[in-house]
């Protein structure tokens, strides 16, 4: 395996070697091709039409059928993988490419993927996209069982899994690994002959296949190949694992039948609008969500403002339902990441700023309406709710198209502890009060099933992995609970 990684120094590196650190996050984008000769240049086009869904790092791993290339950096696709040099360095017909989205003190090359082992049967590099649920312990039986850990990634455990399996063939191992991890995973893996997908038995995190000159591709989202002229042939389901080699695609199913439950917040806020999830347009859906808010809270105003980007299909169908002008009152720049990752809150709202200017000439003597997908500290509303104001609007009323987030998400959408959740600690009117509004509203759960198509299927609620609204949160917590269901059945499993 070559492995070439530029001396670029992590600017943050305290408490990356943390074992116990309560928070392992993996919240990212995947893309693979397989037996393509433009292999790793796709992936690099694939992980940068996912760059939305992780902007700290990026890497792929190419095989060229003698060896494993891997590049990885920090920083963004674009900046890095569009040198053709890059691209030159990860010869082979096969590739996986990873985004990385992270918080403080891990942004470090060694957490970047996919990670790569050499196992006794050949190298394996996996990527992963979610969060285990028990991972800390899992790690805490490896590591005294003799495993040494190099990163504080969920996917070093899935490896060490995968490594210590005492069955001979890849696939039983990938498996077995598959039967101990708890949580949320879409995987993409590379080994000598295959390469492998597999999605976590609720398919709480999205992973599709599809296909371009003959060759098959998995994906985390649609928009990754419509970027590359490639062909959706259908969502992974959910528990099921696909195995690509050159003679086709088989599917393994190694887990009991189960109602699947994909994340309501890929729809909310996570994918990209013009991806499609779970055959729904995501635009569509958030579209509807604003209809659905519109009808349970659309006040006297003059003019719908969606806050860029993410509140601008939502803040359309607000302004279509109640029949009050859409306008573009504030205008975002785009050379600026999202705020949400900046890794201190005074960064956090220095980046704010930097990212919206109020449009004076929609909002002067307006009474108007901000619309946007969430809110989770409520950072960003306080500020824009005050440019508003300092531009001159009579009335500022915000409106989320989604409903409160009360708890927070362990599966890989980077919701920060719950005592940082504004609506957990705060009643609507204190929150109303603290960012400034004159008025404030939540979509509710109802209205949010209702857009999402659900509407009169309360039998089948939770439809969706709702917890950051409801609480109802779809696998056990281990780590946080301190249960230790079972010991660790892999090393002591017959071979
Ligand atoms: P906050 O400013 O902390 O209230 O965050 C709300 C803003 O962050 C909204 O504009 C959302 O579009 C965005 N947002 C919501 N959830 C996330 C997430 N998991 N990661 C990054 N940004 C998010």
């Amino acid at each position: 395996m070559t492995v070439s990684e530029p001396s670029q120094a992590p600017n943050v590196v305290e408490d990356w070697f943390d074992l116990e650190s309560d928070r392992l996050h993996e919240e990212c984008g995947v893309f693979g091709v397989f037996g393509h000769p433009e292999a790793a240049a796709l992936t690099a086009l694939g992980l940068h039409a996912l760059q939305h869904r992780g902007q700290e790092a990026a890497g792929i791993v190419s095989y060229d059928n003698k060896r494993f290339h891997a590049e990885k950096r920090l920083g963004l696709v674009g900046d890095h993988f569009s040198d053709a040099e890059v691209i030159r360095r990860l010869p082979g017909r096969a590739a996986i490419g990873h985004n990385r989205y992270s918080t403080t003190g891990e942004t470090i090359l060694r957490n970047v993927q996919p990670l790569f082992a050499e196992l006794d049967a050949g190298g394996l590099a996996v990527a992963h996209n979610g969060n285990l649920t028990n991972a800390l312990t899992l790690r805490r039986e490896l590591v005294k069982a003799g495993a040494i850990c190099q990163s504080t990634s969920d996917t070093e455990v899935i490896l060490h899994l995968i490594a210590q399996s005492r069955r001979p063939r890849i696939m039983d191992r990938f498996v077995n690994a598959l039967r101990e991890i708890e949580g949320a995973y879409a995987l993409v893996a590379l080994s000598t002959k295959k390469m492998i997908g597999a999605r976590d038995p609720l398919g709480i995190r999205p992973l599709i296949l599809g296909e371009l000159d003959g060759c098959y591709i998995l994906t985390s989202e649609t928009c990754a190949l419509d970027i590359i002229g490639a062909k959706y042939i259908r969502d992974v389901d959910n528990g099921e694992v696909v195995v690509i080699t050159d003679e086709g695609v088989q599917s393994l199913r190694p887990f009991p039948p189960q109602r699947m439950q994909p994340c309501i917040f890929e729809f909310v806020y996570f994918a990209r609008p013009d991806s499609v999830v779970q055959g729904q347009s995501v635009y569509e859906v958030r579209k509807r969500m604003g209809i659905e808010l519109a009808r349970e809270s659309a006040p006297e105003a003059d003019v719908i403002v969606p806050i860029p980007d993410s509140g601008v299909p939502s803040a359309l169908g607000f302004s279509r339902e109640c029949g009050v002008p859409f306008e573009l009152g504030i205008i975002r720049n785009h050379y600026v990441g999202r705020t949400f990752i900046q890794p201190t809150q005074g960064v956090r709202e220095l980046g704010v700023r930097m990212k919206h200017s109020a449009n004076r000439s929609q909002i002067e003597g307006k009474r108007i309406v901000l619309v946007d997908d969430s809110l989770v500290r409520g950072t960003t509303s306080r500020k824009i709710v005050k440019m508003m104001r300092d531009a001159g609007a009579k009335e500022v009323h915000f409106r989320l198209a989604c409903p409160p987030i009360l708890y927070s998400d362990y599966y890989g959408i980077d919701t920060p502890e719950r005592e940082k959740l504004l609506a957990a600690t705060h009643s609507l009117e204190q929150m109303r009060e603290l960012i400034g509004a004159d008025s404030l509203a939540f979509l509710s759960v109802e209205g949010l099933y209702r857009a999402m198509g659900y509407e009169g299927r309360d039998d089948l609620r939770p439809q969706f992995a709702d917890h950051c609204f409801t609480g109802d949160y779809p696998t056990p917590l281990t780590d946080r609970t301190g249960e230790h269901p079972r010991q660790l059945s892999l090393i002591a499993e017959a071979s």
